[in-house]
C-alpha cells in the first residue's frame, strides 16, 4: 500500500490533477491546474473564425477563478493568433487587457525566437506585455536541443505530482508548404501524473507529421502510449503523413494508417475548433481516422461534426456549404470530442482514477444503430 510521508518536509502530493480545453472557437487555450496553487497555461487565444462558447472575457473570468496568486508557467507552443491573441492585451477603442490580467508570470516557454512574434501586431503586443509580466530571463525560447531525454522529465518546470516531458520545440520543416513551417515548430508537452493511477497525457499544439516523425523518431512506442491525446492542428490534415511515408502494408490492416496514432494509441482524442468555422476543421478524413483507433474508449453514441471538400462523401448534417466545403456528422460510439461538438473538455486526474467531462454532445448508444 503507497504511503504519505507527511513527517518530511516536502509537501503532501496534490489529490488532483485538471486540464481544461476551453472551447475559444478556431484556437486554443488549454489551462493545467496542478494542484497546491502551481498552475501551466498552454496557449490562449482564438481568430474567431467559428465561435466558440467561450469569449476573452470568460476565459479571463475562469482563470481569475482558477489561477491562485502567479502564473507559474506560461507554454506558447507557436507564434499563430489563434494560440496567442487573448494572451495580448487587445488594440482598438476599448483594449482588452491580457486574459492573465496583471499577474506575474514565473516562467514563460515559447518555440523559435522573438523574432518571429515581432512579425505580427499581436505577436508585437504579446512580446511587450510579457517584457513586464515576466522577470528577465524567465522568458525561455526552446531549441530543438530541449527536447527530454525518456528517462529524464524536463527539469524547468513540473506539474504537482506530475512530471512533464518536452517532445518537441522549435522543429524545422522541409516543407515548402507555409502552414507546415508555422505549424511544425511547435512544442509537444507529455504529461505524466505520479497520482495513484498511471496517466499520461499529449498536448501538441499545431504540430504536423514532420513535428510527429521526429518524435516518432526520437522516442519508443511505449513511452508515447498516452491515455488522452490532444489532436494536432485543430484536426487539419497538416497531420496526415503522404501515402508514400506510411508503411506499405497499412491500407489493408485495420485501425488507424498513421504510424503517430498507432503509437500514442489514445482512450481519449481531443480536437479543439470553432463552430463551423471557415477552415472546416477538423477535417473528417482525420476525425475518421482518429476514430479507428481501437485503443479510443467506448463513451456511447455521438455525432462530432467535421468539414470535408465540397465534392466529399458526407453525410451532410445541414448549414453552411460553401465552395470551399462542407458540413458532415461522424457519428461514433468512440471517445472522440471537438470543442465545437462538446464545448469545454475538461480531463481530471485523482488518485482514484481519471475521467473526461464535457459540456454538451448526446451519448446516447442506440443513436449509433
Ligand atoms: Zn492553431
Amino acid at each position: 500500500m503507497a504511503t504519505v510521508d507527511t513527517a518530511g518536509a516536502e509537501a503532501p502530493p496534490p489529490e488532483e490533477l485538471t486540464i481544461t480545453f476551453f472551447d475559444v472557437g478556431q484556437g486554443d487555450c488549454t489551462l493545467i491546474e496542478c494542484g497546491e496553487g502551481y498552475e501551466i497555461l498552454v496557449d490562449c487565444g482564438s481568430n474567431r473564425r467559428g465561435a466558440g462558447d467561450r469569449d476573452r472575457d470568460d476565459v479571463a473570468a475562469f482563470l481569475e477563478e482558477h489561477i491562485e496568486g502567479d502564473l507559474d508557467v506560461l507554454i506558447v507552443t507557436h507564434p499563430d493568433l489563434d494560440h496567442v491573441s487573448y494572451l495580448a492585451p487587445g488594440s482598438g477603442r476599448t483594449p482588452a487587457p491580457s486574459v492573465v490580467g496583471d499577474r506575474h508570470v514565473g516562467l514563460a516557454l515559447l518555440s523559435l525566437d522573438e523574432a518571429a512574434y515581432r512579425e505580427s501586431a499581436t505577436g508585437v503586443r504579446l512580446m511587450n506585455w510579457l517584457a513586464g509580466a515576466a522577470a528577465p530571463g524567465a522568458v525561455r525560447f526552446l531549441t530543438t536541443a530541449d527536447a527530454s531525454a525518456e528517462d529524464e522529465p524536463s527539469d524547468l518546470f513540473a506539474c504537482g505530482g506530475a512530471s512533464i516531458h518536452i517532445l518537441a520545440a522549435s522543429e524545422p520543416s522541409g516543407s515548402s508548404d507555409t502552414s507546415m513551417q508555422r505549424n511544425t515548430p511547435s512544442i509537444v508537452l507529455r504529461i505524466e501524473s505520479h497520482l495513484a493511477q498511471p496517466f499520461t497525457a499529449l498536448l501538441t499544439g499545431d504540430a504536423t507529421w514532420e513535428t510527429h516523425r521526429a518524435i516518432l523518431e526520437r522516442y519508443s512506442a511505449e513511452f508515447l502510449d498516452v491515455d488522452v491525446l490532444k489532436v494536432s492542428h485543430h484536426g487539419s490534415r497538416t497531420s496526415i503523413p503522404p501515402a508514400h511515408l506510411l508503411p506499405i502494408d497499412m491500407p489493408s490492416v485495420a485501425g488507424p494508417h498513421w504510424p503517430w496514432l498507432r503509437a500514442t494509441s489514445p482512450d481519449y482524442a481531443i480536437a479543439t475548433c470553432g463552430h463551423r468555422g471557415g477552415y472546416f476543421l477538423p477535417r473528417c478524413e482525420v476525425t475518421r481516422e482518429v476514430g479507428s483507433a481501437s485503443s479510443l474508449a467506448s463513451v456511447g453514441c455521438h455525432a462530432v461534426e467535421c468539414g470535408a471538400p465540397a465534392e466529399g462523401d458526407c453525410e451532410t448534417i445541414g448549414g453552411e456549404l460553401d465552395d470551399e466545403g462542407e458540413w458532415c456528422g461522424y457519428a461514433t460510439t468512440r471517445a472522440v470530442f471537438t470543442s465545437q461538438t462538446n464545448g469545454d473538455v475538461r480531463v481530471r486526474v485523482r488518485p482514484e482514477g481519471w475521467v473526461v467531462d464535457f459540456e454538451r454532445g448526446q451519448l446516447d448508444a442506440a443513436a449509433c444503430e
